[in-house]
């Protein structure tokens, strides 16, 4: 336990981020409780606050080390229960335009116990704190703040099953950390309380995931000991699916942008995922016993809220995970940002906890590289509107010519996977010797490089 930076802190929403945060706080704070509508003790499966739970939940490296650090001995514990557990790298059949891109061992970890175990086992570790608590079936309705606004010193909630008014009540926080999602309501809350309004950035691409689990063993089985198959949305195939093996299943999700909605009968399912370039999906799937009827979440935009921004902040209130940052999930990225965002919030809170503006600027910068990578990434296709600048064209530009270099080149596919599993920065892609083994192979072959 570090020093103690305050009393009570508070985090609204024990989804994954809430759960990171918790677990960060626990070490900074004497109590820390946990606020969610939904109830959180004693339950498993699917949570109605949290739809899009049902569709497949790929943890990013970077997110499987954080989580590690944070909780010693989960990765263990995930594979002693059942959880595929194996190299990022050789696990994984990433697929652009029909082309695996190789296989090559990273040394990272990816492990697919799906959202709901993952999250369970989280809640399960958070749980064991003595110092953190959970309040859960209870609505979080606003904040309270000084008399001057200048500082939050807690937020009012609302019991579920007290019913009118006398359920409200106040929780006094040193601490507010807001991690509600996208659905967030703190830039209506601050504006309330005189603050400028916190700028959005969104990029629209109308997307739809439509999910459908299949029972294990399959009678076409592509993967074995293997994860998952993944064919990724590109511009030239806007179709993208994700197939992966998860403890007791197998489950199929099948992503369309732009008003293309991967259909919820099972017909119109099976024919979607015959229109995939990765034929594998289809033989794997066609005869295989649903477990489930297929399920879709419409996801019109990512957005990112510009806290950072802001001129004025008041103390006492910090934003977490997809409260802050909503990616689109065909990158797979938004729980291991929130992971990301964690660390960011352990150092803020290591060198003293002071300075909101500090933490947005910090969080800022932990997620610029992910969003450039889906938001720029979503700009490659046509339909999606949006500024195309010079960065984002060059990106556009380069990135399949990466993709294409990774089917044969193992150096420039490890390098793509560190990338986009967060382990590495972009940029790592756009050094000398890298551009020259995507742009110029047979050079590299001649000079027997
Ligand atoms: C279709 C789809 C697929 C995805 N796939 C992936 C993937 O492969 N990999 C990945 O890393 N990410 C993926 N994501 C993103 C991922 O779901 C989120 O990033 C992740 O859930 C972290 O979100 P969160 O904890 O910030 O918010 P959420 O998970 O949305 O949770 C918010 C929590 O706050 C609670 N809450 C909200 N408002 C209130 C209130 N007023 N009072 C009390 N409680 C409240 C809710 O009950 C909920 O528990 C996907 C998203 C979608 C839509």
């Amino acid at each position: 336990m570090n020093e103690h930076v305050g009393d009570r802190a508070v985090v609204l929403g024990g989804s994954v981020a809430g759960l990171f945060a918790a677990r960060v706080l626990a070490d900074f704070y004497r109590g820390v409780t946990v606020v969610d509508r939904d109830q959180l003790v004693g339950a498993t499966g699917p949570r109605r606050a949290v739809p899009q739970g049902r569709h497949i939940h790929g943890l990013l490296a970077r997110g499987q080390q954080i989580i590690e650090e944070l909780f010693p001995g989960f990765t263990k514990e995930m594979a002693a229960g059942g959880v595929p557990t194996r190299d990022f790298g050789t696990s994984l059949g990433w697929h652009f335009n029909g082309r695996m891109i190789r296989k090559v061992e990273t040394d990272l970890v990816c492990i697919s116990p799906g959202r709901w175990l993952l999250e369970e086992r989280m809640r399960a570790r958070v749980g064991e704190l003595s110092n953190v608590d959970f309040l859960d079936r209870t609505d979080v309705v606003g904040l309270e703040a000084s008399p001057d606004g200048s500082r939050i010193t807690g937020v009012a909630v609302h019991r579920r099953d007290d019913g009118g008014p006398g359920g409200r009540r106040s929780l006094p926080a040193d601490l507010v950390v807001d991690a509600t999602g996208r659905g967030s309501r703190t830039p209506r809350w601050l504006t309330e309380l005189g603050y400028p309004r916190v700028g959005e950035e969104e990029v629209r691409m109308d997307l739809t995931y439509t999910t459908c689990d299949f029972q294990a063993p399959l009678a076409t089985d592509p993967i074995g000991d293997d994860i998952a198959i993944i064919s990724v949305a590109t511009p030239g195939n806007p179709r993208g699916a994700t197939f992966a093996r998860l403890p007791d299943r197998y489950s199929v999700s099948l992503n369309g942008i732009l008003g293309d909605r991967p259909p919820t009968d099972p017909d119109g399912f099976l024919e979607y995922v015959r229109s995939l370039p990765v034929p594998q999906i289809f033989e794997s799937v066609r005869r295989a016993e649903p477990l489930t009827t297929p399920v879709s979440f419409h996801f019109p935009s990512s957005i990112r809220r510009r806290y950072e921004r802001l001129a004025r902040l008041p103390e006492g209130l910090l934003v977490l995970g997809d409260a802050a940052c909503v990616f689109n999930p065909i990158y797979a990225q938004g729980m291991t940002v929130a992971a990301i965002g964690a660390v960011v919030l352990r150092q803020y809170l290591a060198d003293g906890g002071r300075g909101a503006q500090r933490y947005f600027r910090d969080l800022a910068r932990a997620i610029d590289p992910p969003w450039d990578m889906s938001a720029g990434g979503d700009l490659g296709f046509p339909g999606v509107a949006g500024r195309r600048g010079l960065k984002v064209r060059l990106g556009n530009a380069y990135m399949p010519r990466l993709q294409t270099a990774a089917t044969r080149d193992p150096v420039v596919s490890r390098a793509f996977m560190r990338v986009a599993g967060l382990v590495d920065r972009p940029e790592t892609l756009m050094r000398p010797a890298m551009v020259s083994r995507v742009l110029f192979p047979t050079l590299r072959r001649s000079n027997g490089g």
